[in-house]
């Protein structure tokens, strides 16, 4: 068995939670638009997974909105709420940093006569409020910005944000597919209007996720079909996928806070051991950061390389985002944050996860430490000689 330290990119499914869906896909399952008894238990089950989830994060059960994972629920947000809005103005404002699933959504709305303003960062890559109030206008009618960075695990700070966004109108949606898993979320508190969540994050299945949608907040739907979720999101409602969301919701919510401890443990070994190897520095906020997330650059190697070298050892890591992975230029994350772009390159994300013991880490650390020198040992991967070529 590899170890995986990737769940950043996909949190494994937990046990409890296949058994909660496993009737859905077999003996209980059902078309919750149906009026049979089949139908009825489907439409009871997400009504019931729909409490729970608004339960989780201090919402009405009416104010969830199910989609088919993350990106979908970031789509609808952006493109709902500024379409909806287009009476009121075309700009948008939201972060240098944001996941793709935001990124290529506000490019897609440029393209169609939106202003977007893409707020710097800092070196840790936090916004600061004081920008956003800079950025407001009078045709401003959102601002998206992330809860916690899917690269670095910077978290940025909401509460500040959300008083300046609602002091002056616009719609506030957070991306908090990362944060869901491992801090709370009370939507009030934040003042959000809408909130992006995804399943498979938190211990849930792939390709389910939710959209929390603050009564009153008008949306464009992003799909036309039929009328289910009070008309915001159409298409036959993914059950057991449901199911699972809310069963592993839950469980994460219950064993976060002791579970917390015990990650930053690990994350505290995983970046001793990395800072005592040559050449690697910390990346995103000290403090202000997911418990669970590593992150650091290392000079002199291609984060591509090193995650499949670390493959080839059965450990299993990332250069940063699953979405960004594969590709060669560096991290719009890390290039925002200031960072040398030919230091970029050789970016790497630790995430631990429930499964994760301190044996894990130090094999972990173990095989970093005997692949790096090969790594550099490649020509035209010295650093001297990189930067050069
Ligand atoms: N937003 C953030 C911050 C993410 O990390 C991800 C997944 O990597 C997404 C959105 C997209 O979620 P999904 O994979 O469920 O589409």
């Amino acid at each position: 068995m590899a170890i995986y330290l990737d769940h950043a990119a996909t949190s494994p499914l937990r046990p409890p939670v296949l058994e909660a869906m496993l009737p859905h896909l077999t003996a209980n399952a059902g078309n919750p638009s149906s009026l049979h008894a089949s139908g009825r238990r489907a439409r009871k089950a997400i009504d019931e997974a729909r409490e729970t989830i608004a339960g989780l994060i201090g919402a009405q059960p009416r104010e969830i909105v199910f989609t088919a994972g993350g990106t979908e629920a970031d789509n609808l947000a952006v493109k709902g709420a500024a379409w909806a809005a287009t009476p009121r103005g075309r700009h948008l404002i939201t972060t240098a940093v944001e996941h793709k699933a935001i990124m290529n959504t506000t490019a897609i709305l440029e393209r169609a006569n939106f202003g977007v303003t893409y707020l710097p960062v800092d070196r840790s890559g936090r916004v600061d409020p004081v920008d956003v109030a800079v950025a407001l206008t009078e045709r401003t009618t959102l601002v998206s910005v992330m809860a916690a960075n899917n690269e670095v695990g910077t978290l940025q700070p909401i509460v500040a944000i959300g008083e300046i966004v609602r002091g002056h109108g616009a719609k506030l949606h957070v991306d908090a597919v990362q944060w869901a898993a491992h801090l709370p979320i009370d939507v009030n508190a934040w003042q959000a209007d809408l909130v992006s969540l995804s399943a498979h994050k938190l211990g849930g299945p792939q390709g389910v996720g939710a959209l929390y949608v603050r009564r009153g907040t008008q949306l464009l739907p992003q799909l036309q079909g039929g009328s289910q979720e009070r008309q915001r999101r159409a298409g036959t409602e993914n059950v057991a996928g449901i199911v699972g969301f809310a069963a592993a919701f839950e469980l994460a919510r219950a064993e976060a806070e002791a579970e917390a401890d015990r990650f930053r443990e690990l994350s505290s070994r995983l970046r001793a051991g990395l800072l005592a190897l040559e050449g690697v520095s910390l990346t995103g906020h000290p403090e202000d950061r997911l418990p669970n997330n590593v992150s650091v650059v290392i000079d002199g190697v291609e984060g591509g390389d090193l995650v499949a070298a670390l493959d080839l050892e059965s450990v299993e890591v990332s250069t940063g985002s699953a979405c960004t992975s594969g590709s060669t230029e560096p991290s719009h994350v890390l290039l925002a944050m200031g960072i040398d772009p030919h230091l970029a390159h050789g970016s790497l994300r630790i995430t631990t996860g429930p499964e994760t013991t301190s044996a894990d880490v130090e094999a972990a650390l173990a095989a970093i430490r005997a692949v790096l020198p090969r790594l550099r040992a490649v020509p035209g991967m010295h650093p001297k000689v990189a930067a050069t070529a």
